[in-house]
């Protein structure tokens, strides 16, 4: 058979099997596997109960699994379809933890109810991510059952931890060697095919002043009052913080008039201060010791930021760029000149490396591919948040992030639209094909 004939019997495969992939995404999503790093101590999170559930899933369709834990109870899962060889390797990548559902309240259906309701399957997780999960096992398990040879490997790579950075899961599994010539990551994108993503790390700036008492301000604020108060030379850190913040305004504005991605929005690469804290002394901690106490002229002031930069820009050359910028921004203060702002980047050891795949990479044709087989006109597209494709690609493989369409990510009522799930599952099932190759 050739590769319309081949689709086009899987997608028929996958149309027979609608029930059983609707019965397999209600199923993961009444697993409450909420991010443990989001729960009370005394909650239990069902991230264990939801792999072993997958993990019987592949298991049955004589898949090679690995399954391993780095941090207790919180297992990853990674299932291998062999390629007869001679073909492109293909992962595709799912995360089974999901945001708490916040305030119960706000759900007209229950969040781990798995309800249906005018074609739309509602739960915490539909959207971000078990469907895309869903959709996956369900071309593989397609093109199983319909004994199509691939020439490349197909692996699975299904992780906790998404949600809180990636370390217990894709950030780990990376760290453990493995590698494929092409990854698609399954988070909702409502079909689009998202070739790009910027670059985050938090960074935190440090900024020392001179403590002193709060009386000795006058004669700051006064110079000519300085005479009244000799030993008045407390600098007031949070001011210059200030200056700074201000500064640092400009700068980002510059930015976003000077550099663009096509597939991103234009000003999308921000510096945002979310954290700032200011006291006297510096704690063992690297923040301010003493927070509590306004008499006190404070010495220390960090701001914490979400450093945002381009698909198309390396770490490197936006660090030099920043740097450069802090330089000359401290030569415009006495004080600064010699005491210039701190800078500790990789805070929390967050990190997104970027990537920007081109349009006409083999991998998006194939994806183009997949959804023209199904009438889909492709639209490219560039993500705005962070996902875990950034590992793959910080780790030089070529990612893509292609999933189902539905509403409330992170938020009340979350759904999938039930058509988008079937649909993900004969796209992904084409992309297979085509990248993977058959014998
Ligand atoms: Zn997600």
């Amino acid at each position: 058979m050739n590769l319309p004939a081949i689709e086009l019997a899987l997608h028929q495969r996958l149309e027979a099997m609608r029930a059983d992939i609707i019965r397999l995404t209600q199923e993961m999503l009444a697993f409450k596997s909420v991010n443990p790093r989001f729960m009370a101590e005394s909650e239990i999170s069902e991230e264990r109960e939801i792999q072993d559930y997958l993990e019987a899933r592949l298991n049955a369709l004589g898949l090679q699994l690995t399954r391993w834990e780095k941090e207790p109870g919180r297992p990853n899962l990674v299932a291998l379809l062999p390629g007869s060889g001679g073909g492109r390797s293909l992962a595709f990548n799912g995360h089974i933890d999901v945001v708490p559902i916040g305030d119960r309240a706000g759900w007209e259906f229950d969040p781990w109810g798995s309800d249906i309701d005018a074609g739309k399957l509602y739960g915490r997780g539909a959207l971000d991510m078990k469907t895309g999960i869903a959709a996956f096992i369900a071309a593989t398990e397609a093109i199983i059952a319909s004994d199509i040879a691939l020439m490349g490997d197909l692996q699975l790579h299904i992780v906790v931890d998404e949600e809180a950075g990636g370390f217990a899961g894709t950030r780990d599994l990376i760290a453990r060697g493995y590698r494929s010539d092409g990854v698609i990551v399954a988070e909702p994108t409502s079909g689009r095919v998202e070739a790009a993503e910027g670059g985050l790390s938090w960074l935190r700036v440090t900024i020392r002043g001179r403590a002193a008492h709060a009386g000795w301000r006058f004669a700051q604020i006064y110079p000519q009052a300085a005479a009244d108060a000799p030993n008045a030379d407390g600098v007031n850190a949070i001011e210059k913080a200030v200056k700074f913040l201000q500064a640092l305004r400009e700068f980002e504005r510059e930015w976003a008039h000077s550099r663009h991605h096509p597939l991103m929005p234009p000003g999308i690469a921000t510096i945002n201060p979310g954290v700032i804290q200011a006291g006297v002394g510096m704690g063992y901690d690297g923040k301010p010791r003493v927070t509590s106490n306004p008499a006190m002229i404070p010495d220390v002031c960090t701001i914490d930021f979400d450093f945002k930069y381009l698909p198309t820009e390396t770490f490197e050359e936006v660090r030099a760029e920043f740097e450069a910028f802090v330089s000359a921004f401290a030569l415009t203060d006495p004080w600064l000149r010699a005491h210039p702002p701190k800078l500790e980047w990789h805070l929390s050891n967050i990190d997104f490396p970027p990537f920007s795949t081109p349009s006409d990479h083999p991998l998006v044709e194939a994806c183009r591919g997949a959804q023209q087989a199904l009438g889909i006109e492709t639209v490219l597209a560039g993500k705005r948040a962070v996902t875990d494709a950034a590992f793959y690609a910080g780790a030089g493989m070529t990612p893509v992030i292609l999933g189902p369409a539905g509403e409330g990510l992170h938020g009340d009522n979350e759904y999938v639209e039930i058509d988008s799930l079937i649909e993900t599952a004969k796209v992904f099932a084409g992309v297979i094909l085509r990248w993977c190759g058959t014998a």
